[in-house]
């Protein structure tokens, strides 16, 4: 492969890359830092420690976590202390607690045997695994609030806050949980207990202003872009662009443009990202859609999606009904020789919980945001990926 005179690494933009520097959240690591350092020096007497993390998407919530994770861990490796970070996302990791559960054993140890285990036991199991092996877990459970609305019989916040009770008055092994979630908008799914045993430790990630994502962004330009190939203007223009409405500061987008804006300049032979570019990339994104939403979805949901988008086209509207949505799908699965779904509905339902379709009555299903870009344009881009994906 020839060398690229736009990159000199593409996979700095990759939304699940995590730079070592995170410019304008020093704060919030360093409050995490706070309310969980104090306990490696006490670690056998530690009483576990609930956060919650609130912000919009795209405001560094996950890689801060992720970022704080690595520097308790590496803090109480100096002290000593064998404390590791888990890190669960409940729209990949499962929104039953016995999936989510399972999960949660694997990412700790393959010695335990989940499988005709129930939840209780799973956790039984794992505390006295943790305590036989002197570790100590701090667990973040991101989309949390994807969870509760998805599964609010599950009372998973009261089973999670629990934990300690197992073994009244011994050391605990897990020492810390935190929850992210998008606004407390969360607490409406949970019992009046359950919002008392998670406690008042909220740490808010505000929306990234202009000037914020620029930092952001000129140190991802570092990284991913050749020297002098991304224009000041380029910069500048991506960076208002993600601050204002209708992205309202969610810096993966930003990053998105980004990228395609430098794929863009590649394809057309330009040796310069400039302005223009970003503005084309702009026309055919969807403001609330990326491709991590994507990636994140399973292949039933892709299918889906992908149904939508065949139907939105076809009808050329904004909408497509529930009925015709399901046939678009039926006709998908079979070009793909896939058995469709049996709870299709429930599929719908996650989606919109997702955030990523809307559906105002059973026959105006549309995609979120979509209307506020060119639907044409968007749609196509948007298929491509999710033929690519799925
Ligand atoms: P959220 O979880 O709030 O939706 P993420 O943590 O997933 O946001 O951030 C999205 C992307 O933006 C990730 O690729 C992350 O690396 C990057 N990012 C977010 N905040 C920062 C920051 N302060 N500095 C550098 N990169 C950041
Ligand atoms: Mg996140």
């Amino acid at each position: 492969m020839s060398r690229s005179l736009i990159f000199k690494d593409r996979n700095k933009l990759s939304p699940y890359y995590i730079p070592k520097r995170l410019p304008h959240r020093d704060q919030q690591i360093n409050m995490l830092l706070s309310i969980y350092d104090s306990i490696l020096r006490n670690i056998w007497s530690a009483y576990p420690r609930f956060t919650q993390i609130i912000g919009a998407t795209g405001t560094g919530k996950t890689c801060t976590a992720i970022r704080f994770g690595e520097l308790i861990s590496e803090k109480a490796r100096e002290e000593g202390v064998n404390l590791q970070h888990i890190y669960m996302n409940c729209k990949v990791d499962g929104v039953t607690r016995y999936v989510l559960y399972g999960n949660l054993v694997r990412k700790v140890t393959p010695k335990i045997a989940t499988k005709s285990l129930s939840p209780e036991e799973m956790i039984r199991q794992l505390i006295d695994y943790l305590r036989f092996e002197e570790i100590f877990l701090i667990i973040t459970f991101d989309e949390i609030d994807y969870f509760v609305q998805m599964s609010p019989k599950e009372h998973i916040i009261y089973d999670l806050t629990r934990i300690p009770e197992i073994h009244p008055g011994e050391p605990i092994p897990i020492v810390g949980e935190i929850f992210i979630a998008r606004s407390l908008k969360w607490h409406d799914y949970l019992e009046p207990g359950e919002k008392s045993t998670l406690g008042i430790n909220i740490i808010e990630f505000p929306r990234y202003t202009s000037r914020q994502i620029r930092d952001i962004l000129e140190d991802r330009v570092k990284e991913a872009f050749q020297p002098r190939v991304v224009l000041d203007d380029t910069l500048d223009l991506i960076s208002d662009i993600t601050a204002n409405p209708p992205i309202n500061g969610d810096i993966r987008v930003g990053l998105e443009l980004l990228y395609c804006s430098g794929v863009l300049a590649e394809n057309t032979g330009s040796n310069k990202v400039l302005p223009e570019h970003v503005r084309r990339v702009y026309s055919e994104i969807n403001p609330t859609i990326t491709s991590e939403d994507i990636m994140n979805l399973d292949r039933d949901g892709k299918l889906i999606l992908l149904a939508l988008v065949r139907g939105l086209k076809t009808s050329k509207s904004a909408y497509v009904s529930l009925r015709d949505l399901r046939k678009f799908y039926n006709i998908i699965c079979e070009e793909y020789n896939i058995k469709p779904v049996e709870d299709f509905e429930e599929h719908v339902q996650d989606l919109i919980y997702r955030g990523i379709i809307d559906m105002k009555s059973l026959t105006e299903i549309g995609i979120s945001g979509a209307t506020l870009v060119d639907l044409e344009r968007f749609l196509n881009n948007l298929l491509k990926q999710l033929e690519e994906r799925t």
